[in-house]
């Protein structure tokens, strides 16, 4: 918040109708949303906080599974109105499964003031979608996108798994032009990866499935590099694509180190210098705001070795690239030889190729940078 100014919210809706097979996320699993007593909870939390300050450039309302608010999604953005300033051509993004897309909803989100949606699609495989564990259908995807867009909404995401195990025999190629069929802004893709204490960790665990190879990561990855590519999008985020115009503006406040506020159980905020974040159990969360007490889990300072190592790492994930200084730059030249980056005016760029090695790469410039 370098200039007092908080332009960026999160807020955190928890509730799913079911766990996914991969999902190890903060969520409360419901069948009946307690929508009542969730929008009441946030009510008290954004009365503890000094909004003053805030001028929202985006609200991003995230997951779970926000889209279960319904129309309710209107009374949570309405707290937020009554207590800050949102400026006029603000991102107001929601998560949304295509199961709970209706056209009365739909309309309902737009009359409130969404204009973005990120919506959770996955493949387009039935049975894929089943071993997911996913509540909805492949035809769902297409119909709610459909409702989507006569809502009015002109700005739509849609994501997709890859590197599924091999035993699936998912067609990853048929699901790439699938997405690109239905014309959206924007994707966001994501390997597969195996969580602790979740059923696909279970059934791995028990032998009944195996995790993908290393190659299929890659091949999936390079496979929707080109194809999205050649379909106009940018890849301008190691998981992200956008067509011109079209990046998330809240996602990229994240990947620029920007200050941001995050509500909600789990919610993660960042101020510039504190790291903070709530309690991660919804029950929790709402009985601490109840009763008085704090909501705030942990809280840490960034140190100078986290600053540096965030500033590579964030500065490495999209192709804004880091601005280096000449002993990174010294440490990339290999890169650029191997095809993995390119070094313009002081900046690393990764490549598609460089993308799947970001983790490596990105450590081996702060270990040097930290010696
Ligand atoms: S819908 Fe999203 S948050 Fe909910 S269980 Fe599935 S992956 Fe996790």
């Amino acid at each position: 918040m370098t200039d007092g100014v908080m332009r960026h919210l999160y807020i955190h809706v928890p509730f799913c109708a079911r766990r996914c097979s991969y999902c190890d996320f903060a969520i409360s699993v419901r069948q009946d949303t307690p929508v009542g007593s969730y929008v009441e909870s946030l009510r008290l939390e954004l009365d503890r906080l000094d909004t003053s300050g805030w001028a929202l450039d985006t609200i991003y309302l995230g997951g779970g599974t926000p889209s279960r608010l319904d129309e309710s999604v209107g009374d949570v953005l309405r707290l937020v109105r009554d207590r800050a300033a949102i400026s006029t051509d603000a991102e107001i993004t929601i998560e949304a499964n295509p199961d709970d897309v209706t056209h009365s909803v739909a309309d309902a989100w737009v009359r409130d003031g969404v204009n973005r949606i990120s919506l959770g699609s996955q493949s387009f495989e039935p049975k894929v979608l089943e071993w997911m564990h996913r509540t909805h259908s492949a035809d769902q995807i297409g119909r709610a996108f459909a409702t989507l867009r006569q809502a009015g909404i002109d700005n739509i995401s849609l994501d997709l798994i890859f590197a599924l195990p091999e035993s699936l025999n998912r067609d990853w190629a048929a699901d790439v032009d699938q997405v690109l069929g239905l014309h959206p802004e924007h994707l966001s893709l994501y390997g597969l990866t195996v969580e602790p204490h979740t059923p696909l960790s279970r059934w791995i665990d028990r032998g009944d499935v195996d995790e993908a190879p290393e190659e299929r990561y890659e091949s999936d990855f390079m496979l929707a590099h080109q194809r999205l590519g050649a379909a106009g999008f940018e890849h301008y985020e190691v998981s992200n694509f956008a067509l011109p115009g079209r990046r998330s503006r809240h996602n990229s406040s994240y990947w620029t180190g920007a200050s941001y506020v995050g509500i909600g159980p789990s919610a993660h905020s960042f101020d510039g210098a504190i790291r903070s974040w709530n309690v991660v159990a919804y029950t929790d969360w709402m009985r601490r705001l109840d009763s008085g007490y704090t909501i705030v889990a942990e809280a840490e300072t960034l140190t100078g070795e986290n600053r540096l190592s965030e500033r590579v790492y964030l500065g490495l994930r999209t192709i804004d690239g880091l601005r280096a200084t000449d002993a990174e730059i010294q440490l990339a030249r290999p890169w650029q030889d191997a095809g993995w980056a390119e070094i313009r005016n002081g900046t690393i760029v990764l490549t598609a190729t460089g993308f799947l090695r970001l983790d490596a790469l990105a450590a081996s410039l702060t270990l040097a940078g930290s010696r």
